[in-house]
């Protein structure tokens, strides 16, 4: 799943290509996907709204749309936005363009908008879990997905002692605790493996045994981790592409995550791979003890 850096790389990426600009159509091909208001009645309210800027809070992209409306969009386990030009021929979505666009992942587009430039944000989705929501602003900014969420990760105002509040709180691994958005705000399965390595905290131990000194480590290199995959726009192991398709560079600097037998970088052990809850999770065993 996309996590804060993958859509801050989006966002960053929609403002910079398509920010001022009118939405005159959308398409659509899985009007389950919409889920607010009924999907006809969607395509209707979109049309003729201006994007004025986009956002990212937490793992979701909002469009904030002249007349007070807003638009948001999760992009859930594989979908990602792209901007650039499609057709629709016989009821498929072709690209018109040559290069990343034609790559496997970036051709399972579900939903289509235009743009008063000819430009289209297209949403490629395998799996199909995404979800889109248009209404008032106040309405859109009282869903659960943002209400529910705990401080964003990056957010320079998340103090540590609200941050080791919050973990000490929770009884469950620290790896889950890292990942539930109800915590903290952004994090998922890679950079939770790649903070805890980082941090030399084992991904099974429970949050609330966490020791003070291990808490401070674990909220420094959040920082440290979330930063760096920004600026290498994000993790592509997945599904996850930028809005010309693109990868992200992140996946090869990795430190953790996915790189079971691999030596670690810090003691040559090989890492490992081990299940948090349903989640998998990849350590050292020799700097990250139980
Ligand atoms: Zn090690």
């Amino acid at each position: 799943m996309p996590e804060l850096p993958e859509v801050q790389t989006i966002v960053s990426d929609l403002n910079r290509k398509i920010k001022g600009q009118k939405i005159v159509g959308f398409w659509t091909d899985w009007p389950k996907l919409v889920k607010l208001p009924n999907p006809s009645d969607f395509k209707k309210k979109i049309k003729g709204l201006r994007i004025e800027k986009v956002e990212r809070i937490g793992k979701n992209i909002v469009f904030f749309l002249s007349n007070n409306k807003a638009l948001l969009i999760h992009q859930k386990m594989t979908g990602h936005l792209m901007v650039g030009k499609w057709r629709i021929h016989k009821g498929k979505v072709e690209t018109t363009e040559n290069g990343p666009f034609k790559e496997r992942v970036n051709k399972y587009i579900h939903a289509l908008f235009s743009l008063e430039s000819g430009k289209m944000i297209a949403l490629s989705d395998m799996r199909k879990f995404a979800r889109i929501a248009l209404g008032e602003r106040e309405k859109i900014l009282k869903l659960k997905d943002i209400t529910q969420l705990g401080p964003d990760a990056l957010d320079p105002k998340l103090t540590f002692g609200e941050f080791s509040r919050r973990i000490k709180a929770r009884h469950k691994s620290i790896k889950l605790t890292l990942m539930d958005p109800g915590v903290v705000a952004g994090i998922g399965n890679i950079y939770a493996d790649d903070i805890l390595w980082s941090a030399k905290v084992h991904p099974l131990r429970k949050a609330n045994a966490i020791k003070e000194k291990e808490l401070r480590a674990i909220f420094k290199y959040t920082r440290i981790v979330l930063k760096k995959a920004v600026r290498l726009r994000g993790t592509s192991v997945g599904d996850y592409r930028d809005t010309a398709g693109e990868r992200g560079m992140y996946g090869k600097v990795l430190l953790a995550y996915r790189r079971t037998g691999e030596p670690c970088k810090r003691c040559g052990t090989p890492i490992r791979r081990t299940r948090a809850g349903q989640r998998s999770a990849h350590f050292c065993p020799h700097c990250q003890k139980l």
